[in-house]
């Protein structure tokens, strides 16, 4: 069936089963795969055969997942993997080396900045922070020779600014280089990067397309639409042959629509071993079936609480995208016309100081690391997450040290409000 809607597809997509086969897909529950000889493994191992062989590098549960949310991204081959900070690691690693160079936006999680400015850096990869703000001479500044990516945020978590993805699409392009997208906060329910001009989307799969703060994982998919072979010196790994893999040429044998996930498989997986457990995948899909009935009630009941704390004469400023108010309510009518997710960020009068007393009495909404998901919770970054950067680069990440996330879950949206409300009057 063609030009299924993206409901159904968040219920049928990637797994159709044969007569008598189970409805739900089935969890693989196997290290490894049986074969009748030698040679039908060594095609395997060759990547001349298709085939499983050893879950750590493939298993099928976690494929029907990854199928499912590739129609739902409408790319043409993706991967699972443990974790959303695995994915991003990956989606770089794949095309960049030691000596070779990034620009990342600057409004990034704290765990992927940490990842880039830190441990990537250790190994020779060094990266420009650009703000989503920048001038257009200002990013063009921030390209080098060297560079092979840029990577941003649909909504970047914790600042919530929408990233306008066409502009840093055709930035990238006019470099050579392909634009990745961490889609988590959006999901493919809001925004499909791919439509306005993304190469690679990465997901941690953590947040709300499992929704229930169940199962920790992460996903790449791919567009197809990057022409690496355009570029064959700066992508060399992708257009040449690949002598740990018996000289296969990934652009060759797998085409755009492969190459990339196949080398991130057939290499990173192998040599770093980030898989998803079959079991997470299943319960991660359980996650997605519902992903296109919770999304519009996280949206619903942000916005209510984003009015509610506009309105309230004890906090200092919100921010959230879907206020006719805020500097990125265009880009969001743009790229998230179904809502702008269920976070809000704000800062109580009153500084950091106030943040915590604030949260302290919270009784609904739960003071947690997690976000994303169907419970109510929130977070001071400063003085977690992003506890690593120092106020200079917080206010470059676009989190000033008074910030509030508050992950609005699916309960009922006045059972909410009357928890910040009370807690409001108590400090
Ligand atoms: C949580 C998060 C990550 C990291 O994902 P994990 O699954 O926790 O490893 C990456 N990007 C964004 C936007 C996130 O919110």
């Amino acid at each position: 069936m063609k030009n299924l809607s993206l409901e159904t597809k968040c219920i049928q997509g990637g797994y159709v089963p044969g007569n008598g086969e189970p409805r739900q897909i089935p969890i693989i529950q196997s290290t490894t795969f049986k074969y009748d000889t030698s040679e039908d493994m060594g095609k395997l191992f060759d990547l001349e055969a298709s085939g499983y062989f050893y879950t750590r590098l493939q298993n099928p549960t976690s494929d029907y997942v990854a199928a499912k949310i590739c129609e739902l991204e409408g790319g043409t081959a993706a991967m699972l993997t443990s974790s959303g900070q695995a994915a991003s690691f990956y989606s770089i690693f794949n095309i960049a080396s030691c000596g070779d160079h990034i620009v990342s936006l600057s409004t990034i999680y704290g765990g992927t900045y940490n990842l880039f400015a830190v441990t990537m850096k250790r190994m020779g990869i060094e990266f420009t922070f650009v703000s989503p703000y920048a001038t257009d001479e200002e990013l063009e500044a921030a390209f080098k020779p060297n560079t092979k990516a840029v990577f941003g945020e649909t909504i970047a978590n914790p600042a919530l600014a929408v990233l306008d993805i066409e502009r840093f699409a055709n930035a990238a392009h006019a470099h050579g280089v392909p634009l990745i997208v961490d889609n988590t906060f959006a999901t493919p329910y809001l925004c499909r990067p791919f439509e306005f001009g993304a190469d690679i989307v990465i997901h941690s799969t953590t947040k709300y397309l499992d929704g229930h703060g169940a199962t920790t994982g992460g996903c790449i998919v791919d567009s197809g639409k990057f022409d690496w072979t355009r570029y064959p010196d700066k992508f060399a790994g992708l257009c040449t042959p690949d002598d740990s893999y018996h000289g296969v040429t990934y652009t060759e044998r797998f085409g755009l629509e492969g190459a990339f996930i196949t080398k991130a498989t057939a290499q990173l997986m192998r040599d770093f071993g980030s898989t998803q457990s079959p079991q997470n995948a299943y319960i991660l899909n359980l996650g997605i079936e519902t992903l296109h009935v919770r999304m519009p009630r996280h949206c619903e009941n942000a916005l209510k609480v984003a009015k509610f704390l506009s309105e309230n004469e004890k906090i200092a400023w919100v921010k959230y995208s879907g206020l006719e108010s805020d500097k990125d309510y265009a880009l969001a009518q743009k790229y998230l016309p179904k809502g702008s997710c269920g976070v809000v960020s704000f800062g109580v009068k009153g500084g950091r100081k106030a943040a915590e007393a604030f949260m302290k009495k919270l009784k609904i909404a739960a003071i947690a690391t997690h976000v994303a998901d169907a419970h109510t919770c929130c977070l001071h970054p400063a003085s977690a997450t992003h506890r690593q950067m120092n106020d200079e680069e917080l206010i470059a990440a676009g989190v000033s040290p008074d910030l509030i996330r508050l992950s609005v879950g699916i309960e009922n949206a006045d059972d909410i409000i009357n928890d910040i409300k009370e807690a409001l009057e108590n400090i």
